[in-house]
């Protein structure tokens, strides 16, 4: 008999989960409070890379993932991926140098580049940088209609979507034997919890400690424009894309800025200064902005793992979930159905918050 599996969450890692586990022959009723698209998942600057500042083990899960983007999109075409590259110099020279090596060594292919070569692969930089590193192997996703993609695909095949909130796991003996849904009980032999920054209030439910911050990204959408950018600019303080719809979005960072007190006009200004950055861009229009709550494990790993000491439970929460819903929904779907953990997750259980 198949497994009969419920994920909790609509995003772009539930919607991963859920369409490996459904092509996989598990029988999968994803529940979402949100529309298909989730909530972190549309606020997201999404850029699908392993760069700088990770341990080489993670660095090792991110890679991975960006390949199986590309298998991913062999199997479902049509999803919005882009390999459009990203030229960075968002780091002082000697830190960009370091970071450069390192990776290099570990295999990502970093190109240094000076100011002509930077100038050739973004034509409208009003400044291009004397020394950037640029990584053509990264892309970016549009994350709500890839989330949207996959739960169709998955619903195509026989997932179920039902709109509703987890009040709270139902438990019997210990084990987790569902979803409590407005007083409805749906029942699973197994649950994943993919819900984001709404995860730790429904693991608590089972008594079970989620660490997990939220902490706000701000990000700024131009109206539809003209193409101004080849791929992603991580400048200083000035991260950007254009979009699949023509849309500049730019943060501080590409994890979205600070909002300040004033977040309107936090956005109005790095509007401005995107502007400025950008050739031909003075007809760019401020549309709106966004501000997201990124579901961050307090160490600023994933948790990706099942529930230790409690049966029928599986943890899949995460920044970076752009990058890495991929690898985290095959990975999940290889330890639910077949009990086989990958080894590249070996750093990401639960468990490793008990100490
Ligand atoms: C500003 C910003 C910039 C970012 N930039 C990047 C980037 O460049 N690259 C990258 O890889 N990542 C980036 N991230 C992180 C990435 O967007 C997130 O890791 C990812 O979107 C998380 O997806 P998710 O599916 O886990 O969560 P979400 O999209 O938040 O989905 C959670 C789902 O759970 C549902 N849910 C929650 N509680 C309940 C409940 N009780 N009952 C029913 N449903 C429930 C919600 O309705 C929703 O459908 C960024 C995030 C932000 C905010």
């Amino acid at each position: 008999m198949a497994k009969q599996v419920v994920v909790i969450g609509a995003g772009i890692i539930g919607a991963s989960i859920a369409w490996h586990l459904t092509k996989a022959g598990a029988r999968v009723t994803i529940v979402s409070e949100s529309g298909a698209g989730g909530v972190a998942t549309p606020n997201s600057f999404a850029w699908i890379n392993a760069s700088w500042g990770n341990p080489e083990i993670y660095f090792r899960l991110r890679t991975r993932a960006m390949v199986e983007w590309k298998r991913l999109a062999n199997d479902l075409p049509g999803l919005p991926l882009s390999w459009c590259g990203g030229l960075c110099w968002d780091l002082p020279a000697d830190r960009l140098e370091a970071y450069a090596t390192e990776h290099s060594l570990w295999g990502y292919s970093i190109e240094r580049v000076g100011r002509e070569r930077a100038a050739r692969i973004e034509p409208n930089l009003v400044e291009p940088p004397e020394f950037a590193v640029y990584v053509a192997e990264e892309g970016v996703a549009e994350p709500v209609a890839a989330a949207k993609a996959l739960l169709a695909d998955a619903e195509r095949h026989g997932a179920t979507v039902v709109a509703g909130t987890v009040d709270r796991l139902a438990l019997v003996n210990g084990k987790v034997t569902g979803v409590v849904v407005s007083g409805e009980t749906i029942v699973a032999d197994e649950v994943v919890i993919a819900a984001g920054t709404g995860a730790p209030a429904i693991a608590a439910t089972a008594g079970i400690k989620l660490p997990l911050e939220a902490p706000p990204g701000l990000i700024v959408h131009s109206r539809p424009y003209k193409k101004l950018l080849s791929g992603l600019v991580h400048a200083e303080k000035l991260h950007m894309r254009q979009t699949a719809e023509g849309r500049i979005i730019a943060g501080s960072d590409f994890a979205g800025g600070d909002p300040g007190e004033n977040p309107d006009l936090t956005a109005r200004e790095l509007f401005a200064a995107a502007k400025a950055a950008l050739r031909g861009g003075d007809g760019l229009e401020l549309d709106f902005h966004t501000v997201g709550y990124r579901p961050t494990p307090t160490d600023g790993f994933p948790i990706v793992s099942r529930a230790e000491g409690m049966d029928g439970l599986y943890v899949a929460v995460m920044h970076s979930g752009i990058t890495l819903a991929p690898a985290v929904g095959l990975f999940t779907t290889r330890e639910i159905l077949d009990g086989e953990r990958d080894p590249l997750l070996a750093p990401y259980g639960l468990e490793r918050f008990a100490q």
